[in-house]
This record gives C-alpha cells, sequence and structure tokens, in this order.
C-alpha cells in the first residue's frame, strides 16, 4: 500500500519521496488514516517502527488544513520522557513541516538547560509543542503557553514516561488540557501502570498493535557470552578488533562504569566516549552527533540511551552489565536492526549475572547457547563471583522505587 492511498497531501508525499521513503511501515499505515479520521489510537510500538511519522505526518496535515487563532496557540502536544527524543521528534517535524507553506511553529522544550530561552521560544505562541513533562509544567508555571487550544495530545513511550517517575506530571498537565482532545499513545511494552494510563486517557482508541516481540524479530541476532566480570573490557576490546566492529552502543549499569570503560578503551586506542544524565547536555549531543558521524566508534552508555535513540545503522548493541528488567531489555536491544537493517545484541554473562539472564531469556521467551571466546574462558564460580560483590544487592534501586510509585499512581 503506497503512502499516497492514506489520504496524506501532495505536499507531505513530497517530502516522502524526498526522503526516498517508498512505502509505509505497518504503524503508518495503520495509524495515518486514523489519526486523519480524529480517532484516538493505541498504538504498540518500538523505536524503530517509524512511529515517529506515523503521527507526526497526519498531525502536520492537520494542522495545516485547519489554519490556527492569531495569536497561535499550542494545537499539539507531544509528551516524550527524554531530551534525546525530544529534539528527535521536533527534528522530524520541522523537517517535514519545510516541505509545507512555511506557517507552522515547532517548538521543542526538556528540562537540563536553561529555560529563558525556550521561555523566548514560546514568544509569539507555537503550533506543536514536543516536550519532557517537568520542563513544560516549569514553563506552564511561569505562564510562557497555555494548553488550552491543544486539540491533540501525543504520549510517545508511554512505558518511559511512567519508568521515570513522570506518572504525577502526567496528573497535572491532563488538568491543564481540554477535556474535548484527540488522543494518540504509544508505548513498546504495556505493564499494568501503562495500561491504566491507556484507559483513562483514550476513547474509544483504534488498536494498533505491530510490534513483533524481539525474540521474533529476524533481523537482531542475540548472543550471549560466558565470561568473568574483570575480562569483560578487554573482550570488547578483542571482539571489536577481531569482528571490524565500526559502530557499538555499550551499555553499563552505572555513569562511574561508563566513564571506565570508555576510558579503558581509549587507552587502548579505541574512539570511545561515555553517554550519561550526568554529562551537560553540550557533551552529550556532541557525542551524539560524533558517533552518528562515525568519529566515535564506540559509546559506553547507561540506559538513558537506551529511551528513543535513533541512531540508523547501529550494527552492534553490547549488555556490558546486563539490564535490570525485561522491559529495559527490549527497549536497549531495540537500538539496532532498525528500519528493516540487521543488528547484534551481544550478552556478557558472568557466574554471578547467570541467573538474572536466565530470568531475562525466560520472559523475552529465548534460550541463548553461553558462547565462550578463546582467551576470555571463565573461570570464575558463582560463590567466588558473590565473594567479589558482583551479585547485586537486594535493596531496591532508586529506580525500582521510581517504578514502584508509578505503579501506584498510573
Ligand atoms: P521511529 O520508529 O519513528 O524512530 O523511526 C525509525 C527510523 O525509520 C527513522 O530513522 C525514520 O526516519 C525511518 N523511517 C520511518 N518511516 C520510514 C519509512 N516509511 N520508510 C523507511 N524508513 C522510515
Amino acid at each position: 500500500m503506497p503512502f499516497s492511498s492514506l489520504g496524506l497531501s501532495p505536499a507531505l508525499l513530497r517530502a516522502l519521496s524526498a526522503r526516498a521513503y517508498t512505502l509505509p511501515t505497518p504503524i503508518q499505515a495503520a495509524a495515518i488514516p486514523a489519526v486523519l479520521q480524529d480517532r484516538d489510537v493505541l498504538g504498540s510500538a518500538q523505536t524503530g517502527s517509524g512511529k515517529t511519522l506515523a503521527f507526526a505526518l497526519p498531525l502536520l496535515q492537520q494542522l495545516t488544513q485547519a489554519p490556527g487563532e492569531r495569536p497561535r496557540r499550542a494545537r499539539a502536544l507531544v509528551l516524550v520522557p527524554t531530551r534525546e527524543l525530544a529534539a528527535q521528534v521536533g527534528d522530524e517535524f520541522r523537517s517535514l513541516a519545510q516541505h509545507l507553506d512555511g506557517s507552522l511553529k515547532v517548538t521543542v522544550v526538556f528540562g537540563g538547560v536553561s529555560i529563558n530561552p525556550q521561555m523566548m521560544g514560546l514568544r509569539g505562541g507555537t503550533d506543536i509543542v514536543v516536550a519532557t513533562p517537568g520542563r513544560l509544567l516549569d514553563l506552564l508555571d511561569h505562564n510562557a503557553l497555555s494548553l488550552a487550544g491543544v486539540q491533540t495530545l501525543v504520549l510517545d513511550e508511554a512505558d518511559r514516561l511512567l519508568d521515570l517517575g513522570f506518572a504525577e506530571e502526567l496528573q497535572r498537565l491532563r488538568a491543564l488540557l481540554p477535556a474535548k482532545r484527540q488522543n494518540l499513545f504509544f508505548s513498546a511494552t504495556f505493564p499494568p501502570a501503562v495500561q491504566a494510563l491507556a484507559q483513562t486517557l483514550l476513547q474509544d482508541p483504534v488498536r494498533i498493535d505491530v510490534l513483533p516481540a524481539p525474540q521474533t524479530q529476524p533481523d537482531i541476532v542475540q548472543r550471549a557470552i560466558a565470561v568473568d566480570a574483570a575480562q569483560r573490557t578487554q573482550l570488547l576490546r578483542h571482539l571489536i578488533g577481531q569482528q571490524h566492529w565500526s559502530r557499538v552502543l555499550v551499555f553499563v549499569a552505572t555513569k562511574h562504569a561508563a566513564e571506565i570503560v570508555a576510558d579503558k578503551l581509549r587507552k587502548a586506542d579505541i574512539d570511545a566516549e561515555p553517554f550519561h544524565g550526568e554529562l551537560s547536555q553540550g557533551k552529550r549531543t556532541q557525542v551524539l552527533a560524533d558517533f552518528k558521524a562515525s568519529r566515535l566508534t564506540v559509546v559506553v552508555a547507561t540506559d538513558v540511551a537506551a529511551r528513543g535513540l535513533d541512531i540508523a545503522q547501529l550494527p552492534v548493541v553490547v549488555n556490558y552489565d546486563l539490564p535490570r528488567s525485561t522491559s529495559d531489555y527490549t527497549h536497549r536491544i531495540g537500538r539496532t536492526g532498525r528500519a528493516g537493517e540487521s543488528g547484534l545484541a551481544v550478552n556478557f554473562v558472568s557466574a554471578a549475572t547467570e541467573a538474572h539472564f536466565r530470568l531475562i531469556e525466560k520472559r523475552q521467551g529465548l534460550q541463548l547457547p553461553r558462547e565462550i571466546v578463546a582467551g576470555f574462558e571463565p573461570v570464575q564460580t558463582v560463590s567466588e563471583a558473590a565473594s567479589t560483590g558482583g551479585v547485586k544487592g537486594k535493596r531496591p534501586s532508586k529506580k525500582d522505587k521510581l517504578r514502584a510509585a508509578a505503579a501506584r499512581n498510573p
């Protein structure tokens, strides 16, 4: 089914052919006509499925067809969990809007940077706001904008919004939105808190479920390598060289680990940078730009980077530290094998993390053979690993607490 049969305007069709996109992805084919018919949408879709265009294209069309009031009031609000995703979604809107008559204004706001330029940017109004919830509330508290004219609300990566503890912010924002509006809700996973949120937000939604579970995605090869925890950096270096990996996203559990692993790789002449929430926004943007432009071989990231990053042709993801939850696993490996490309996800499994990885496998319906790389044969036993502090503590982490709170207040 070509894009032209979905009801999109000639200007948007030209924008798509300028990008050489020939066919809509399944979520686009299903969502675009539904959004154009003003229906609410409940989309089960991961980043990489083309979901940004699935809402951006019909929203732009609706907004161009019905010129807004003057002064402008925000008519579409897209809520996203992270600054990176905000910037990415904003870029998509802007690049498509260039092909329209130039009258639509897109504003992107997120925390971690000064609020003043964002307040200035909202002067004179805007048509589309792409925002992280906390900063949006700050701007509303400063009367920098009003949500009273919002006709369509998009929740992008709703599961991540709740994982990051934004439940309360979402409640506050809802109270500021007009009751009568269109709601588009996208999430990769549907734990009970996400289902509950969808139920309270959506009215008679069109359900779109295009998400094959990662284990059934033929384009992501998943592997597990058994290795002692202390050998992981060496093994990573070995694999990068031996397998000629040109671009690798490596996940670790902490900011500290991101710094240390990146540092060790750099000392071995591998272009590597850490990427985590404590870096300045400027630095994070720079690392991403360098990675995208192939000036960096390795980015060593905490889970911040797993949320919504779109790096085309990312061939390899390595779980140096395993993710805490199955949904983090899904998000992490979803960074590779995107938009029809093939990808490889490698898990380092030590004696200490073997039981945890089995749990992930069980929940994912996976059973991966434990591979052993010559020269890196594991020797540690579970009890040794435990005595060296390798086993995760039982105390809930800050993230666990956030999750629990999010589950209590959907
Ligand atoms: P998303 O899931 O929105 O993050 O999109 C994933 C990637 O697929 C992005 O790089 C998009 O630019 C690309 N993409 C989206 N729609 C299409 C399409 N119909 N054909 C080819 N690539 C697409």
